[in-house]
């Protein structure tokens, strides 16, 4: 990516910036700086924003004196976590942007079995330290994805119908909010807080660091099933009742790829569209493991089963190289409250025309300990769907994107009467609307504008899904 539109900061009082530039510890970057364009570049390469600085922060003070500045400017500001969401809304244009991504540590407690992270560090950094410990929390599904955002946002992978959404394993947070103080939330400290943080993603401001309560997961029974795409309606008929009666420890989704030009895949299925199931279980007896994916081995013959034992964080990031950096990507999500047949006619119709090797569909069951939590007790109040689709369009190719994304289109239209009114927050693409944002939230919407008029009058933190506040 290069400068199109260079910006400079001359708009912005000259002393405050040069007392900013002095204050902190980490670093400024401004569009004449060499490391600019590199510095605004995330994960989804059709993002292509210029901010007027980038405040690469090297601690909380930082991200207080950060905040500061932009409220005193009336900056638009956005925060970076791990840089990763579709919509772009870790970068602005012409604002100032928080990036948090050197301030990445990680720290385990064995004996109380918690981590301690910070507000930039992505999952591949939390699982690897944990698993030295034979621990886990349920993270996403690609390791390279920002904790935070994830977080913010809900989250939810392989471990979730065991231990739940990530935001449900927060034990407590160190938040910068709109006006410069920092502040630490729990269930005992800012509560009201620290509830809208579990799901309502960036609108309350900048989480420095997290604390999550881990769980003894080490080796998983896991991996992928590839089946032919001829089966698509025979696999899924069979799915929904099998996770209606799978034990949490199991956690599966459903997907359709292109098989992928890997030596573990024969050659003749490279580039061809594929059934792929992805399991996980973490209980304790891989015994277990393996009698209860048995009848996805027996129901229709697996083109490729790469399913064993298998180190957390190897699965976690077995999928981190189809996704890498740089590629197109334009995303369709809706919660599917429960797996009808005309759904599963939809999915069979329009899943084997899966049109490049990332674009996909992934269908996330919601169940196990996501729905033991109670709907109202976390600002992610979607406890009682039955599944996320999340229909994407991803290409290396930008030329190759409008067919990806006809595809796409066509896809989540046909499933349209089968989905809620609103989405999974952190799948949601920028220009969705209010209403969306308010249908994601359902009855918890209104206590989230309390908690943001409460914290953030002037809506300082609006790059995001947007909760408005009152007034
Ligand atoms: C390849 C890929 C795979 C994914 N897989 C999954 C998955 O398995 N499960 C799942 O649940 N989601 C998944 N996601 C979606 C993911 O949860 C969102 O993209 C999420 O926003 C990423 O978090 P981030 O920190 O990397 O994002 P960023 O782009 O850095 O930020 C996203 C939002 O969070 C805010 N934010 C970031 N850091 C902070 C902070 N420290 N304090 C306050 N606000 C902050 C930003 O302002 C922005 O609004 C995936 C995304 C990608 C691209």
């Amino acid at each position: 990516m290069t400068t199109t539109q260079p910006r400079t900061t001359q708009s912005i009082n000259q002393e405050q910036l040069a007392s900013l530039i002095a204050n902190i510890r980490g670093t400024v970057i401004q569009p004449t700086d060499a490391k600019y364009d590199l510095a605004r570049t995330i994960h989804n390469a059709m993002i292509d924003k210029h901010p007027a600085l980038i405040v690469r922060c090297a601690d909380a003070a930082d991200v207080m004196h950060a905040v500061n500045f932009a409220r005193a400017n009336d900056l638009l500001l956005a925060v970076r976590g791990g840089g990763h969401n579709v919509a772009g809304l870790s970068m602005c244009d012409g604002g100032l942007v928080i990036d948090l991504s050197e301030m990445s540590g990680v720290r385990i407690d064995p004996e109380r079995r918690t981590a301690r992270v910070e507000g930039g560090a992505t999952w591949g950094k939390l699982d690897h330290a944990a698993h030295a410990f034979g621990l886990a929390t349920p993270s996403g599904i690609i390791s390279t994805t920002g904790v935070a955002g994830l977080t913010l946002g809900g989250g939810f992978g392989h471990l979730s119908r065991h231990y739940g959404l990530s935001c449900d394993n927060l034990l407590s947070a160190d938040i910068v909010t709109a006006d410069g103080q920092f502040r630490t939330v729990s269930a005992d400290k800012n509560p009201d807080l620290f509830w809208a943080i579990r799901g309502g993603g960036g609108n309350f401001g900048v989480v420095t660091s997290f604390e999550f309560r881990l769980h003894p997961v080490g080796m998983v029974y896991g991996g992928p099933i590839f089946y032919p795409v001829e089966k698509t309606e025979q696999l899924l008929n069979f799915f929904r009742d099998y996770m209606r009666q799978a034990p949490i420890e199991l956690s599966a989704f459903f997907s359709f790829h292109q098989g992928p030009p890997a030596p573990f895949i024969p050659e003749p299925l490279h580039f061809v569209p594929m059934v792929a199931i992805v399991v996980c279980y973490s209980g304790d007896d891989p015994a277990q493991g393996e009698e209860l994916v048995r009848p996805l081995r027996q129901v229709a013959e697996p083109a490729v089963d790469l399913v064993g034992m298998i180190p957390y964080p190897a699965l976690n990031s077995m999928f981190d190289a189809i996704y890498c950096p740089g590629l197109q990507h334009y995303w369709k999500t809706d919660y599917e409250p429960r797996l009808l047949d005309g759904a599963i006619k939809v999915h069979s119709e329009y899943g084997p025309q899966v049109p490049s090797l990332q674009s996909t569909m992934h269908l996330y069951p919601q169940s196990g300990a996501i729905q033991q939590v109670g709907r109202s007790e976390t600002a992610y109040g979607q406890r009682d769907v039955e599944y996320v689709h999340n229909i994407v369009a991803i290409d290396a190719d930008p030329a190759n994107m409008p067919r990806n994304m006809a595809w796409m289109r066509a896809y989540a239209e046909a499933l349209r009467p089968y989905s809620a009114a609103g989405g999974y927050v952190n799948f949601l693409m920028a220009d969705e609307g209010q209403e969306r944002v308010k249908a994601t939230y359902g009855d918890n919407y209104e206590r989230l504008v309390d908690v943001k008029t409460a914290y953030d009058p002037t809506n300082l933190f609006r790059v995001n899904q947007n909760i408005k506040p009152r007034g």
